[in-house]
């Protein structure tokens, strides 16, 4: 966008701070002083397989519970009470500008990670087409197409569809979930031996992503990952 638009957009529609929602006094940054300070990406120890943080030991008590079919992942904020509130803000009341400030933080915290997996596609978590028309936009699809800017690694949003609507997945058990969503995704495309990482804005439990990763490796791809802004504790 050139600097003139920018400056015009700024004075109707003022970008605000993701977490406190404050109009930014520097319209440039992404987050405003305050929150940047706080916020904090999630360090060590964390999970060696889904990076959710840990007190002690390598795996977190979920991963120890549920093999994973996914080989590695991570989150780079707690999805707490506040960083719910500003992906609720960012999927469903249009603030799709945190979705810069999101994607720069997968990359700024990430990349070490995403350089380490070194994937050949990113595959944003797809949305239903009725999802997709509700709600205007995919918010994964959105992260993936900024995170390949960043990294300059291919991103290829119709490789994984959505085929079968799933039913909110809050008040269900892990199983539930898994067996919900084991045949809600179809893979549209060539992905042998391909190495891919899935991109989504919120894990949970991971049973999105292993469903993506088990339709993912019976097409024949050798590794998937996963990297997410938030990440829900144990
Ligand atoms: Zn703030
Ligand atoms: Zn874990």
């Amino acid at each position: 966008m050139n600097s003139l638009l920018r400056n015009i957009l700024n004075v109707f529609y003022p970008r605000c701070c993701p977490v406190c929602q404050k109009i930014l006094k520097d319209q440039n940054r992404l987050i405003c002083p305050e929150c940047e300070k706080k916020l904090k990406p999630i360090g060590q120890p964390r999970c060696y397989l889904c990076g959710k943080p840990v007190e002690k030991g390598e795996y977190c008590a979920d991963c120890l519970r549920h093999p994973h079919i996914f080989d590695q992942g991570r989150g780079i904020f707690v999805y707490d009470d506040r960083m719910r509130k500003s992906v609720l803000r960012y999927k469903y009341s249009g603030c799709r500008e945190y979705g810069e400030f999101y994607a720069r933080a997968m990359y700024l915290y990430g990349s070490r990670d995403v350089r380490d997996w070194n994937p050949d596609l990113i595959v944003p978590v797809p949305v239903h087409r009725t999802k997709l028309r509700m709600r205007g936009f995919n918010q994964a699809a959105f992260l993936a197409e900024k995170l390949g800017d960043y990294t300059g690694i291919p991103v290829r949003q119709e490789l994984v569809l959505k085929i079968r609507k799933t039913k909110s997945q809050k008040k269900l058990t892990a199983v539930q979930r898994r067996k919900n969503l084991e045949e809600a995704f179809l893979v549209n495309g060539e992905v042998n031996g391909k190495r891919i990482l899935v991109v989504d804005d919120v894990y949970t439990t991971g049973s999105t992503v292993d469903a993506m990763a088990s339709c993912l490796k019976k097409k024949g791809a050798s590794a998937v990952y996963f990297l997410t802004v938030c990440i829900g504790r144990i």
